[in-house]
């Protein structure tokens, strides 16, 4: 299996072959056509199965580049994590010019807020910090078509869920969402069912 028979512009099969992924892993083989037709995700995978990857190409591909408001939003639970997509997000992209920024607390509000001014496609939080710029005006969602939540069970566990259903509530409703997480409890499920259109599942 090659990225090559998916649906993907040479500018995200060259970067990817510079990251040296020469084949989908399992998680990709299944995500990646269901995303490309922007159909909702919930996906059970775990860490280092590459589902960052997952949710990446085919956001990568599907992002219009002349858009100067951020087009998606991934929910992370930790900071690591959000640097982590950030940075794997800009490398699939790379040959796209995609920009990704990176919102999280403790960490200069000011700062970011720069950063947020200028053309960015993807940005990439945590809740708390990401509805702080939602209520401050410094993160504007009117053109968000993909939300990503990202190791959702960790999210939830942290005690996150009130901040993502109120940044959910302020997203454009024709979006599309996946969610990602290592297991899918009752309090995960609900969620899905409530924000979520008829998701295709997988479980890896
Ligand atoms: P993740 O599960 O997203 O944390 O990814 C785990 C690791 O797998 C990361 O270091 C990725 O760079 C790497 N990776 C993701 N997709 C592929 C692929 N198709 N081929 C080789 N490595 C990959």
């Amino acid at each position: 299996m090659k990225f090559e028979q998916y649906r993907l512009s040479q500018e995200i099969l060259r970067a990817l072959d510079g990251l040296g992924y020469t084949s989908p892993t399992d998680v990709q083989e299944q995500v990646i056509p269901v995303a490309l037709n922007r159909q909702d995700l919930v996906v059970r995978s775990q860490t280092g199965s590459g589902k960052t990857a997952a949710f990446g190409i085919p956001i990568c591909q599907l992002l219009k580049w002349e858009e100067n408001k951020p087009q998606a939003l991934i929910l992370t639970p930790t900071r690591e994590l959000a640097d982590q997509v950030k940075q794997d997000m800009q490398n699939i992209g790379r040959f796209k010019r995609i920009k990704a920024a990176a919102v999280y607390g403790k960490h200069p509000f000011a700062y970011q807020k720069e950063e947020l001014k200028q053309k960015c496609h993807i940005v990439v939080g945590t809740p708390g910090r990401v509805l702080d710029h939602i209520e401050r005006g410094t993160l504007v969602l009117d053109r968000i078509e993909y939300l990503v939540l990202d190791e959702a069970d960790e999210m939830l566990n942290m005690g996150f869920i009130e901040q993502v259903e109120a940044i959910i509530h302020r997203l454009p409703e024709k979006r599309m969402t996946m969610l990602f997480s290592a297991t899918l409890p009752e309090n995960i499920e609900k969620l899905a069912h409530q924000y979520m259109k008829e998701p295709t599942r997988i479980e890896i």
